[in-house]
């Protein structure tokens, strides 16, 4: 599928389902290992706790339908998910800022299944430029333009401190990056044209404090 047809279909998506069906595919990935060659969304909806009606419609959104009674064809269900979600094409990115979260991605071979695969890394710690992470090289912040000239790549993952993330994030887009996932606090400023993810781990921390001290009340 091209870049464009696959922006066009995903755009139709509302961004819950979008944020659900990773799960589904993890989940058919697991039952396939576990030896089985069909699956139902009745089935999916026990593994992962989401009403299975929910399921149906958001499956419906990827154009593949199930069998009466069988349900999907997990190897089918595996390719047209991956293949929805953009999983199967490799998206090469550069990484700034090789600390204890920097590193961590690094580490992470998971990333290259869903489709990120970090070719190179930029950090000014000494100690680091010129080693290799997981088989990643990484350089000198300066060398960024020079490196980004040798490769295609279009994303920019920034775990670097707070108080750099704009300086680094304007050098990514000068340089001509066009998507930044965003790790740092900082609610970085971009030209409209750019994506910008921000992820942190901590988002939901507050949420299951809370649902835990009610639980812990209600006892
Ligand atoms: P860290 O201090 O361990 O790492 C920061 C790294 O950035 C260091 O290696 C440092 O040398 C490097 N650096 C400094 N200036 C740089 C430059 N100009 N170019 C490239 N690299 C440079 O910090 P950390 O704990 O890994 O956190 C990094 C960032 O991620 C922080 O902004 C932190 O708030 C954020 N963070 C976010 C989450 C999350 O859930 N989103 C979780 C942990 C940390």
């Amino acid at each position: 599928m091209s870049q464009e047809d696959l922006l066009k279909k995903m755009s139709n998506v509302p961004e819950p389902t979008l944020r659900r069906l990773p799960w589904y595919l993890s989940n058919a990935k697991l039952l396939k290992q576990r030896g089985e060659r069909y699956v139902s969304s009745t089935q999916i909806s026990k593994e992962i706790n989401i009403d299975s009606s929910q399921i149906a419609k958001d499956l419906s959104y990827v154009h593949i339908s199930g069998r009466t009674r069988v349900g999907y064809e997990i190897d089918q269900l595996i390719d047209v998910l991956e293949d929805f979600l953009g999983f199967t094409k490799i998206h090469k990115a550069f990484l700034f800022g090789v600390g204890n979260l920097g590193g961590a991605l690094l580490q992470d071979s998971g990333l290259s299944q869903f489709g990120l695969e970090i070719v190179a890394a930029f950090d000014i710690n000494p100690l680091l430029v010129g080693t290799r992470m997981n088989g990643i090289p990484i350089y000198s912040t300066d060398e960024f333009e020079q490196r980004l000239a040798e490769c295609q790549v279009q994303i920019g993952v920034l775990t670097v401190p707070i108080e750099i993330a704009q300086q680094i994030t304007d050098r990514m887009v000068q340089g001509g990056l066009r998507a930044i996932w965003n790790f740092t606090p900082f609610r970085i400023r971009v030209p409209e044209e750019i994506v910008v993810q921000n992820t942190s781990l901590y988002a939901h921390l507050a949420l299951m404090f809370n649902r835990l001290t009610a639980y812990n009340q209600s006892e």
